[in-house]
């Protein structure tokens, strides 16, 4: 029984976040890809019929901003005219004929539990092949957001995108711009850039060496309390666990980043290091993050504690 599809396509409005091809359009660098199976053609049907809302850096506003799209509409003939179809129905279309051939009828008999699971059929081929996904602004609907992928039987590749991830992302920077090095913002620049057009160990290699700095960084805030001789002979990964207080906890906690790292740049593939791209991106941002917002509890201490001063002198 293929029973993971909804019976009608749900009228609520879901988060970007909540859906895996809206994820994967914001976060894939170019030529990336993506599986479409059983499991997920629920979040893709979701997508095409415009039920997905976005937040994302707008170039135009210069701030993140919630973008949504228009239901996936294409245009077809038959001999009674033109006409119109949203993409989201027909693909739920073939999803709900799955559950009926499965369903035993009656008779018992005609069942087709091994028909091939397909997202789309002959008819919708043509449409589907190339598939956009225009996004627009929620304060200005002349501001876009535009992704293109190319899609087959069971998986969907990202071939374009405007504007370019290096464009959205390059604003995210700004928001650490106290905590971290001219350096390292210019090598995450360079790693950003690079994974936008597809680029998967030479931008990884930026991002490793970045985050390698940030951990010495941090080995240098802890001074003294950390063996300076043990760490030095630590690999990597056993680094990150000694600075425990000095690193984001996730980062502590989470092996997944120990795996990644100690991967030598030469055993990993250029698929491999597209993969782990956005993991240690993040894994930055944390640490950059965290940093971030000791700072500014120190300067907003700091201010208070000036302010307090001013008025005690003022009641003296
Ligand atoms: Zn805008």
């Amino acid at each position: 029984m293929r029973n993971n599809i909804f019976y009608s396509i749900p009228s609520n409005i879901v988060s970007g976040k909540d859906n895996v091809f809206a994820n994967f359009l914001q976060s894939a660098g170019l030529y990336d890809s993506m599986q479409i199976g059983e499991d997920n053609i629920q979040d893709l049907i979701l997508l095409l019929d415009g039920k997905v809302r976005i937040s994302a850096y707008c170039k135009e506003c210069k701030e993140e901003r919630v973008f949504t799209m228009e239901p996936y509409i294409h245009f077809d003939e038959n001999v009674t005219g033109c006409y119109s179809q949203k993409l989201s129905e027909e693909v739920w279309g073939i999803q709900k004929s799955y559950i009926l051939e499965d369903t035993p009828s009656p008779g018992g008999s005609v069942k087709k539990q091994n028909t091939e699971w397909k997202w789309k059929n002959c008819q919708i081929e043509n449409v589907s092949r190339i598939l956009m996904f225009q996004f627009v602004c929620g304060m200005n609907e002349e501001h876009h957001l535009d992704y293109i992928v190319l899609t087959t039987d069971n998986s969907m590749m990202k071939i374009g995108q405007y504007p370019s991830v290096a464009d959205m992302t390059f604003p995210e920077l700004d928001a650490y711009k106290h905590v971290i090095s001219k350096e390292d913002r210019k090598e995450l620049g360079t790693a950003i850039g690079l994974f936008a057009s597809g680029v998967g160990a030479g931008s990884y290699v930026y991002l490793r060496r970045i985050l390698e700095r940030l951990i010495y960084q941090a080995k240098a805030t802890a001074g003294d309390s950390i063996d300076d001789e043990k760490f030095k002979q630590a690999r990597m990964a056993e680094r990150i666990t000694m600075l425990e207080g000095y690193l984001p906890e996730v980062l502590i906690k989470n092996t997944t980043i120990y795996g990644i790292l100690s991967k030598g740049i030469h055993e990993l593939s250029e698929e491999d290091c597209r993969k782990y791209f956005p993991v240690v991106k993040e894994c930055i941002y944390q640490i950059l993050g965290l940093w971030e917002s000791i700072r500014k509890k120190q300067a907003d201490e700091a201010a208070l504690n000036k302010a307090l001063s001013v008025v005690f002198s003022s009641i003296k």
